[in-house]
């Protein structure tokens, strides 16, 4: 049974909250104002940097936490003949994540699917430990991102995977949802809040659908068609055709809050004494990432690393969460204008016909 604790904060009151957890040198990741007027999951020092009011960042806050561009995973050096380990899994300091979107907690749910302990004994010990630590506070969407698409996907409201959601319902007045112990003793840091009335439940309702209907496009199939959809669709030319435009750049899946592949590499000091292995980040968009031993790579052309991209999106996912949230980071950032999902259903739908 999942027990909610809900109240009302003031933008002044919430302030006054996030500047008693620094007081109490709590970690905070949030989102603030970068110098170009964009916005940036950043470790927070100061309370009134806070932007709640932010429509999406351009790095989602899980590879902010899980996945940077690369880490030392391990580092061993030799001592008296002996090789001694040091690094790899371990507790870390807990980190407040701090205003997530709705989209990006469906996304953390995906990542607990593929690198958590729902894989049991493949879980990754390093995203374990961190993962452990890590107290979601989520926020509910006022400005929807501009190419998101996060009502078709259903992600544009979260039920769970979060500590505390937080809703602006107007009249800087936030509805504060707390579900969990550890949300709970989060809040009580708080200096001021009240209890919430049975009104301001009906003003969130009435707000969140306000809100579902601001998402600036829609996928023009229904989520649960696209599977069967595309796998008529393997041999479609539009993969092809597109591929011819790629430049293989990879920023798609390094700003898509769903992907998780890395590499592992060693890296030995010239020594030969002491050494790192390193994780960093991987994309199934460059040519190398099929590469096998004897030169054997799978998927040779860039049609073929565009259809792959889109299947596993949208088609394989074993079973476990979409692994596309909608949040249009990819548009965002794709030179070539050819990485968004939406245009790739809506170009494979209008051929739908010689396809049937
Ligand atoms: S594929 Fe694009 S829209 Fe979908 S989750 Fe990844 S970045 Fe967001
Ligand atoms: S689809 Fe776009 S963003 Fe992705 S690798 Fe190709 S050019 Fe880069």
């Amino acid at each position: 049974m999942k027990y909610v604790w809900p109240y009302i904060m003031t933008s002044k009151q919430i302030e006054l909250w996030v500047d008693a957890l620094l007081c109490e040198k709590e970690e905070i990741l949030a989102p603030v104002e970068t110098t170009h007027g964009k916005f940036s999951f950043e470790r927070l020092n100061d309370a009134k940097k806070l932007r709640l009011d932010y429509s999406t960042t351009l790095i989602p806050p899980t590879q902010k936490i899980f996945m940077p561009l690369n880490e030392p995973v391990i580092s061993w050096t030799k001592v008296d003949g002996k090789t001694v380990f040091s690094g790899g899994a371990k507790s870390e300091k807990p980190l407040i994540v701090f205003g997530m979107h709705p989209y990006d907690i469906h996304a953390l749910k995906a990542w607990d699917e593929t690198m958590g302990q729902k894989r049991g004994t493949l879980a990754d010990p390093d995203y374990v430990a961190k993962r452990k630590n890590t107290i979601i506070i989520g926020m509910d969407v006022i400005t929807p991102p501009p190419h998101s698409f996060c009502g078709s996907m259903g992600t544009h409201t979260v039920k769970d995977g979060y500590d505390i959601m937080i809703t602006f319902i107007g009249d800087d007045k936030y509805f504060v949802e707390v579900v969990s112990a550890t949300g709970l003793y989060i809040l009580f840091s708080a200096p001021e809040y009240s209890d919430a009335k049975n009104a301001d439940y009906k003003l969130r309702t009435k707000i969140r659908k306000e809100v579902f209907k601001k998402y600036p496009r829609t996928l023009p199939i229904q989520k649960e068609r696209i599977k069967a959809f595309l796998e008529k669709r393997i041999d479609h030319p539009y993969f092809e055709k597109t591929g011819e435009l790629c430049v293989a750049c990879a920023k798609c899946t390094f700003v898509c809050p769903t992907c998780t592949c890395c590499n592992i590499k060693e890296e030995p000091a010239l020594d030969g004494k002491s050494g790192c292995r390193v994780r960093e980040c991987d994309s199934c968009q460059l040519a190398g990432f099929t590469k096998m031993a004897g030169g054997v790579i799978s998927r040779k052309t860039p049609g073929a690393r565009i259809r792959h991209r889109i299947l596993d999106k949208f088609d394989y996912n074993h079973g476990m969460v979409a692994s596309c949230v909608g949040c249009g980071r990819c548009v965002d950032v794709c030179p070539a204008d050819i990485a968004d999902p939406v245009k790739a259903l809506i170009a494979l739908k209008e051929e739908e016909i010689s396809h049937e």
